[in-house]
This record gives C-alpha cells, structure tokens and sequence, in this order.
C-alpha cells in the first residue's frame, strides 16, 4: 500500500504540472498572468494566506490528521515537520487538492477551497522526485504548462526565461533531464512551478533525493528564492536542521497532529512539550518532581537534588525538566557553588572540531550531554573525571508532557 500510494502521488506531479496550468491564473506579478480572468471567476487567490481550520483525514478509523488548526500569512516560508507517518504529506495533499478532507475547512485568502479541484486553486506543488518529462529538454519542461494553457509564444519565451535565470539553468535550457544531476533537476522542477506564479508553493521533501552536501547547498538556494519571489512556500520534511536553517516558522507534527508552532529559535529554546525538546535536537530529559513553592521559578526535584528551572510550565507532580547540552555547565567536584548542581562523572569525550561532546553521568543516573566549545584552551574533564554539573536556572526548562511517543524511545526500539 505504501508503494503504491508514492507512485499515485509521482504519476500526480504530472497532474499537479497540467491541472495548475490548465487554471485560471490570476498572475500576482502582473505581465506574467496567464489569464486574467481568474479574479473574474471568483475562485483564485493572490496573496497566499493559507488557513486550516478543524482539518482532518481519515484513512478508515485511522485519523492520519486530527483536527489541525493553522494559519500561514502569505509569503512565509512554513514547514510541517514530523517523522514519518506523522501527517505531514497528507496536510500538504489536501492543500493542494488531491485528497479530500474527512472534515473541515481549506482557506486560501479566505476563500474556502475544501471542495475546490486542484487545478482552480492558485497552489503548485514540487515532488522530491522531480517528476520531469525525460523525453522534453529543459526549456520545454518548464515551458510545458504555459503552452498547454496557450500562453503567447513570445510570453513562453520570455518567462520561461526568467524562471530559468531565477534557479541559475539559463545555460542548460537545452538539456535533458537524464544529462542533468539531480540538484539540476530538482532546480528544473522548480522552475516549472514557479513559472506558473502560484501564491503557494508546497514542497514535499524536495531535497530528500539529494546527498547531504548538494542538500545544504539547496536549503541556502531555495531560502533565497522565497525570498525573491516573496510568495509562501509550505515545506514537508522530516529533516530538523532543514526545517531550522529555512523557516519562518515550523510546525512540529506528532499523530496527525500539531505539537508547536514556533520560530525555528523558539522552537529550539523554548520547547512547549517533551515530544518537541526529545524531536529538535539533544534535549537532556530528566524526570522531575514538583516542590510546592511560592517564589520565583518553578521548584523541583530530580532525584534527591532540588533545582529551580527558571522556564517553562508551572509543574505539578511528576514531570519533565531539560536542557540543551551548550547550556550545561561543567565544573571541577570541589568547586564552591552548590545552587542547581548535581555531581556526576564524565563517561565519554566525543572531539567534533569546533567543540567537544561530554557524557556525563549524573548522580541520579540520568546521562546527560554537555557541549563545550573548543577555544583551544584544554578541556580537563577527561572519563572517568568526577564533576559538579551546573544547570543554570536560566536554561533549565519544566515541560508539558503531551503523552506522545518520543522519537527517541521509537528510534531505540527500532
Ligand atoms: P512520510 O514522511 O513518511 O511521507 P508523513 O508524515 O508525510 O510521512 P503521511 O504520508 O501524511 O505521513 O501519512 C500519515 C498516515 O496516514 C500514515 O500512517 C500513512 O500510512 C497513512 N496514509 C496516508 N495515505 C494513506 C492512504 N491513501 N490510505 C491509507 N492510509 C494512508
């Protein structure tokens, strides 16, 4: 089933390239409209807000999404962030119009699209497998929708020129596909889409295909093609540092549904839940109890050491505290300080470059990371060194715990 669903959804980029083309097109950027009498019908969009309101799918009694509840303003750079399974393709389908919702509503500049077909709303949608026509070079890939909606030859050409100037292929308008290197082709397909002028580009892994170089390089490409193009793009993947380097915004996705919305450096410093401290990045989850206090910062107890986090939820019984390891602070076992402080032992020493990894094993036998940045002064906590761990208030965070499965308790049964 799962096969086949990705080759439904390849044999629908065609469909996403010819329906887009086939709509009307209300050509947001003026002498680039294809038919200007899409306002005339009512049913386009300009700005590219994007509104989900109680939007949910059912596959049978499985809600692959769950009453999700969104707003993205036109020209944001949004992305629906998940592992697998999540929802995060199923959220962008519905969007563009291939699947249609269980219940709920679809605004695009405040007109409601839930029953529109894919080819009247002004969205387009780029694949991670490019799906290009082999047998057409590059000019005609991305000439292809302009033509089918008989777009004047002279306004072909010329556009089809801009679009190839905007992703940097001017030089290989006459290739084929299979001459081409996947990042190459990966730029072809979105000039394709952007050709078209959409208000919303949705982009489902599109970079997935690539290796991790060629990736990075694309993150910096496409952050700056939003920004030239100034129209929303709404991003899938399941890639943290992808989602973090590109983003206006992230939705964290966990069951169907929406753990957080934030900025990626609110998302990374001020993480509302577990799900999303354990899915960003390396969190140092350690279980803690509420102390009932009446002064600053919450109060609690991992173990039989009593800490203030100065962050996060009000706690109550038991619940969660973390803190990102460049925050953890590493002193020798005699220092003088004892506020927010529980001994340990260093058990590895991991040299990355720029900075160095310790594992610490902290009296309470939760293993927590500290990142120390290399300056090139040496770093005396070697294994086997008896520490104090110093977990300033300031970075130490109470979390609402939602329930959900981690990622990394699913990763270490898997
Ligand atoms: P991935 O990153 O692996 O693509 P995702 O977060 O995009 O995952 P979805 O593809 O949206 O997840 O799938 C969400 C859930 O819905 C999954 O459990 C999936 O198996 C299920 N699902 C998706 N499409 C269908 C379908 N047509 N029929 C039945 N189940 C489906």
């Amino acid at each position: 089933m799962w096969i086949s669903r990705k080759t439904t959804e390849q044999q629908k980029a065609g469909h996403a390239v010819t329906d887009a083309v086939a709509a009307p097109t209300l050509g947001r950027y003026g002498a680039m409209a294809i038919n200007d009498n899409a306002t005339r019908r009512g049913v386009d969009v300009s700005g590219g807000d994007v509104e989900l309101v109680d939007l949910v799918k059912a596959f049978g009694p499985m809600r692959a999404v769950d009453e999700i509840n969104l707003h993205i303003p036109g020209g944001e750079f949004f992305s629906l962030l998940g592992s697998s399974g999540c929802g995060k393709t199923t959220t962008l389908r519905m969007i563009a119009g291939f699947e249609k919702p269980t219940s709920g509503q679809i605004l695009l500049d405040g007109v409601d699209m839930t029953v529109t077909p894919p080819h009247r709303r002004h969205v387009n949608t780029v694949f991670q497998s490019y799906a290009l026509f082999p047998h057409l070079n590059v000019f005609d890939n991305v000439a292809f929708g302009l033509r089918r909606a008989r777009v004047d030859a002279k306004d072909v050409s010329r556009r089809v020129s801009e679009a190839l100037d905007l992703v940097q292929l001017t030089q290989f308008a006459k290739r084929k596909p299979a001459q081409m290197s996947g990042g190459q082709q990966q730029r072809v397909a979105l000039a394709r889409a952007l050709v078209l002028k959409p208000s919303v580009l949705l982009l489902d892994e599109p970079l997935g295909a690539l290796d991790a170089r060629l990736r990075k390089q694309l993150q910096v490409e496409l952050k700056t093609l939003q920004q030239q193009v100034g129209i929303t793009f709404i991003y899938v993947t399941h890639d943290q540092e992808e989602a973090l380097t590109m983003s206006d915004r992230i939705a964290i996705m966990s069951n169907g549904h929406i753990e957080q919305i934030a900025s990626p450096q609110d998302m990374y410093e001020a993480p509302a839940t577990v799900f999303v401290a354990d899915f960003l990045g390396v969190s140092n989850l350690m279980e803690a109890t509420a102390i009932p206090s009446g002064g600053s910062g919450n109060r609690i107890k991992v173990g039989p050491f009593e800490l203030t986090a100065g962050h996060g939820q009000s706690p109550s019984g038991n619940t969660k505290a973390t803190i990102r390891p460049e925050r953890v602070k590493l002193e020798p076992a005699d220092a003088v300080g004892r506020e927010n402080r529980i001994p340990g032992r260093v058990e590895r020493w991991v040299y990355l470059g720029n900075a160095v990894q310790l594992i610490v094993k902290l009296a309470t036998g939760h293993s927590i990371q500290a990142l120390m940045h290399n300056d090139g002064a040496e770093i005396p906590y070697t294994p086997g060194t008896a520490v104090q761990v110093h977990m300033p208030s300031n970075a130490l965070r109470i979390l609402t715990d939602t329930g959900v499965r981690l990622a990394s308790e699913i990763a270490a049964t898997e």
